[in-house]
């Protein structure tokens, strides 16, 4: 049965969510805030990784981050503040930093990801898109012994759930790699994982959803939601009221805010972080992640993009120049040949990842609204899961067994 949708939020999880809807046959509408050029989904390295399969929430982060708030240039900064959404959400952040919850996390965030490149596979094939997309792995790029030990292990971990990874020594990231020079001891290969332009991928899926009859609200924000008997009636945006039968929270890091009109309490933070574009020929054709850094390398269209930085410190986007410091010096510790300009620092763009606790997504409906589909909290992995994610949510709304069981991103979940 067709349905109307109103979808909040125009980022990668809100147009594929909008692109299946669409093709099940419902009339979809997308609202969204800005001007749907900016913002997470534009700024992220790009990375479609099965890789990146152990949740942020793993052993030793929450210690690392206590000892890096005093660190203006750590990978990971938590602001300390007082405010109860935070410290909630702290509290059980921490309690997912074990190994019992990335035992059961790995094989899940596995499974999503996996299945999110097959579709984006099939997007891109099916709808005759043009955008960049490559399939040519990813380098974890290690400096110390201490850091390839533990990428073995991953290698272990990630090869028992069926990745195509292997360890490679300096000589052999110089074969892969031969027209720049990296300094680096050895790599965990992943062949497994893609690489996108974001940008690209955004426009030509606004292009063919606007084709397709979906209808946008851009520089709309909404700002109430009208609930009865745990029912949206409709949302009311600073422009008009929209109603629909079915509607989907895809507000990325802003997701908590609204939840909150619904008596929802969905933890989340914005987790801020910066790219830096470089129009430069870097020699670059393997993406790659600075492990000791925590910083991603993805040679782009045209482009190549350093990205990096978790700061957890609130919903702003502002720039914290010490940070961008810090990328552009971890690339030229690893190549050592590149070295970023001051104008193109200067022009670093940041973008908010909404974390949720345990590393894992909401998707699915909550209790409390009974025509209310939550699509957000993919933290450093939206990219990688926005196309599985957009599935999802149509077959939800459509009524039609999930692709995926449903249980790991319940909303109600407890921590
Ligand atoms: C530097 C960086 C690098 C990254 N690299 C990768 C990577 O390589 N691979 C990967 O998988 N992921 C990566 N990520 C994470 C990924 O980009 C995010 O998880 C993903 O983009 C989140 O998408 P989203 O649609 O949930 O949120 P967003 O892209 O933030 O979209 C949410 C939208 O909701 C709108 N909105 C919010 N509130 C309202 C309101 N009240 N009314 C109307 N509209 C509203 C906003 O304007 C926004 O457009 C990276 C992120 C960053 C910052």
């Amino acid at each position: 049965m067709s349905k109307s949708v109103v979808i909040i939020g125009g980022g990668i999880i809100g147009l594929c969510s909008a692109y299946y809807l669409q093709k099940e046959g419902h009339q979809v509408t997308i609202v969204d805030q800005s001007n749907l050029d900016g913002g997470a989904s534009y700024v992220n390295a790009g990375f479609l990784a099965p890789s990146h399969i152990i949740p942020l929430s793993a052993p030793g982060v929450m210690k690392n981050g206590l000892k890096w708030m005093f660190d203006k240039t750590s990978p990971l900064y938590i602001k300390p503040r007082l405010d109860l959404d935070f410290i909630k959400w702290v509290w059980a952040f921490n309690k997912s930093c074990n190994v019992g919850h990335v035992e059961k996390a790995a094989p899940v965030i596995r499974d999503i990801s996996v299945l999110s490149q097959e579709l984006y596979d099939d997007i891109i094939k099916t709808e005759k898109f043009t955008c960049h997309y490559d399939k040519k792995g990813l380098l974890m790029l290690c400096q110390t012994e201490k850091m390839l030990e533990k990428e073995l292990k991953m290698e272990n971990l990630a090869q028992n759930l069926g990745l195509d990874v292997k360890i490679i020594n300096a000589k052999e990231i110089s074969q892969l790699e031969p027209n720049v020079e990296i300094n680096a001891i050895g790599a965990a290969y992943f062949k497994c994982d893609h690489h996108s332009t974001p940008r690209e991928f955004m426009n030509e899926m606004k292009a063919h959803l606007t084709l397709q009859g979906v209808k946008f609200f851009i520089n709309e924000k909404v700002e109430d939601i009208d609930i009865q008997n745990e029912k949206i009636v409709a949302i009311k945006t600073d422009n008009q009221k929209l109603h629909a039968d079915e509607f989907v929270l895809a507000a990325g890091s802003w997701s908590a805010l609204l939840s909150k009109k619904l008596g929802l309490k969905l933890l989340l933070q914005a987790g801020k972080g910066y790219r830096i574009n470089t129009e430069k020929n870097t020699g670059i054709t393997i993406p790659a992640i600075m492990v000791e850094s925590k910083v991603a390398v993805t040679p782009m269209n045209g482009f190549t993009r350093f990205a990096g930085t978790m700061e957890i410190a609130g919903i702003n986007q502002n720039i914290n120049k010490v940070r961008v410091d810090t990328i552009a010096n971890a690339a030229t510790r690893y190549y050592p040949n590149i070295s970023l300009t001051k104008e193109e620092k200067t022009n670093a763009i940041s973008g908010l990842r909404p974390v949720s606790p345990d590393g894992l997504p909401y998707i699915g409906k909550s209790s409390k609204c009974n025509n209310l589909t939550i699509a957000t909290g993919h933290a450093m992995m939206g990219w990688s899961m926005g196309t599985a994610t957009g599935k999802l949510v149509s077959e939800i709304i459509s009524n039609q067994k999930t692709s995926l069981g449903l249980n790991p991103f319940h909303p109600d979940r407890k921590f």
